[in-house]
């Protein structure tokens, strides 16, 4: 299995698409995201997490 088969892969991919679109436009970062711009964020760290953790369980 590779990593672009994944559903989870590619909402993480989205949401960091969707994210470094916002801070392209913006002038927020990810230490101190804008109104718009935190939830994002916020979705993004959550998939970053998901895919990271699903990383570590099929390493090996
Ligand atoms: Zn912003």
């Amino acid at each position: 299995m590779t990593a672009r088969q994944s559903p989870l892969y590619t909402r993480y991919m989205a949401a960091f698409n969707e994210w470094t679109t916002h801070v392209t436009g913006c002038s927020c970062r990810a230490e101190a995201p804008c109104e718009v711009g935190a939830p994002l964020f916020e979705r993004f760290s959550r998939l970053q997490e998901a895919w990271n953790n699903h990383l570590t369980q099929h390493r090996r």
